[in-house]
């Protein structure tokens, strides 16, 4: 996710701690209502009284790389561009005066498998709100200008996420070498700077048509508002809009990698730094919990066993963690190890390693296990209790595990997952013989 602006701060006070997190806490439901208009847009009510705020989000079924034109990071550069546009009905200036000047906020953002864009406002103003999203997808009005300056944007936060950003450039290259050409996650969501150049106004006007319609997206009305007084605005805003032909996306998994590969990277950094990633499956499917609970046990923050082991025993790195992408036609798992001063590339690399045989044959330890478990479930919690954050996860469900109301099951199947299982998932899928290695190694001067 690439977000331009800040949230507004009063989305802060939704944020209260109600909740408390437990691991094996009851699991939360949503109770969601959906239905589809005629012109095929998705529409899933989800009410939330607590604050009197609501929030819209509108998620498209596009992909950071869409297939055509099949450039990486025109999904990116079109939400930025989009957002900068007029439509028919509103400016661009106009549409956020409007959303801000009642205290609201809002921004968008590029994922692997689709695009979204919410706006939180005090509820009186729901219908302002629908009747903007309205504007946007039907009726927005790129320029060249638009495209130009959005463009030099993207360049910049290229360079800020990618050139500028410490090892930027090897986290960068692990999804070219997990997910080769052509797959569409062959870059990471800000694309490669070739085919940001490449891009033009056309096709910007070419991917609005195809992709941004009502057939070819959901909107998730979440929040304090009456569902009756809400089904009508919908239709009053968006039943007349035409419909398009929904884009089916490819649904078959990525097959992970068969053998390993290395890529050593020479950056300007001062100390070295060995990772290792994995392709694993894909999100919301079997497996999807295991992989993600075995890169909170490997690597989330100082509990991490990479870290424990490597760290604070050995002393032979000075940060270890892993990170978990979730993602339609395959996810992934890395885990990054920064050398300590002193320490070797072959140590570094032995002692990982071992921690992920140690995984492959044993499984984790119980209780890393449900500290892993707890902590999934305690930011899920977080997300949850934030309208904005919540209504982008809904509406990431309905496209992703085609439920909107996949929440109960999310947590049934971390909640479920065991030291069995999850050594199963290692066992299948993060072998020395399926890894991807990127080795990055400071530049000599
Ligand atoms: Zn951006």
């Amino acid at each position: 996710m690439i977000s331009r602006r800040a949230i507004r701060t009063f989305l802060a006070l939704s944020s209260s701690l109600a909740l408390a997190a437990t691991a094996y806490a009851s699991i939360p439901g949503l109770a969601v209502e959906k239905y589809v208009l005629p012109n095929g847009l998705e529409v899933i009510l989800h009410e939330n009284h607590r604050v009197a705020l609501v929030t819209v989000s509108v998620r498209y079924r596009v992909r950071a790389t869409p297939q055509p034109p099949d450039l990486t990071g025109l999904g990116h550069v079109i939400e930025h561009v989009l957002l900068a546009s007029h439509r028919a009905h509103v400016s661009d200036l106009d549409r956020d005066a409007l959303v801000n000047s009642v205290g609201g906020g809002g921004d968008g953002g590029t994922t692997a498998d689709g695009v979204y864009y919410w706006s939180t406002v005090p509820s009186p103003y729901l219908a302002q709100v629908l009747w903007l999203e309205s504007d946007f997808m039907a009726f927005a009005q790129p320029s060249e200008k638009n495209f130009q300056v959005e463009r030099s944007v993207v360049f910049n936060e290229h360079r800020l996420r990618v050139e500028n950003a410490r090892y930027g450039v090897a986290d960068h290259a692990v999804w070219g070498a997990l997910f080769p050409s052509p797959h569409p996650y062959r870059n990471t969501v800000i694309g490669l700077t070739s085919d940001i150049e490449r891009s033009t106004l056309q096709d910007v006007l070419f991917v609005y048509k195809k992709y941004y319609h009502p057939a070819n997206a959901a909107i998730v009305i979440d929040g304090d508002f009456v569902p009756e007084h809400a089904r009508q605005l919908v239709e009053r805003y968006f039943g007349t809009l035409p419909s398009g032909s929904r884009v089916e996306m490819p649904a078959t998994p990525a097959q992970p990698p068969a053998r390993a590969q290395e890529i050593i990277l020479p950056l300007q950094v001062t100390a070295a730094r060995v990772s290792s990633a994995w392709a694993v499956p894909p999100i919301y499917g079997p497996g999807d919990a295991e992989g993600e609970l075995l890169a909170m046990v490997l690597g989330d923050g100082k509990s991490g066993i990479l870290y424990r082991r490597l760290v604070r025993e050995l002393r032979v790195a000075s940060e270890a963690s892993c990170f978990y992408y979730g993602a339609m036609l395959g996810s992934h798992l890395r885990c990054d190890v920064v050398l300590a001063s002193g320490s070797s590339i072959e140590n570094v690399r032995s002692a990982a390693d071992s921690v992920f045989q140690e995984m492959s044959e044993r499984g984790p330890n119980a209780a890393d296990l449900q500290r892993a478990q707890s902590r999934w479930e305690a930011q899920m919690l977080h997300t949850l209790e934030i309208g904005s954050t919540r209504a982008i996860l809904i509406n990431k469900y309905n496209q992703l595990a085609g439920r909107a109301d996949f929440l109960a099951m999310d947590f049934q199947s971390h909640q479920n997952a065991s030291v069995e299982s999850v050594k199963k998932l290692a066992h299948d899928y993060i072998g020395l013989d399926q890894r991807v290695s990127i080795i990055v190694q400071p530049m000599k001067h």
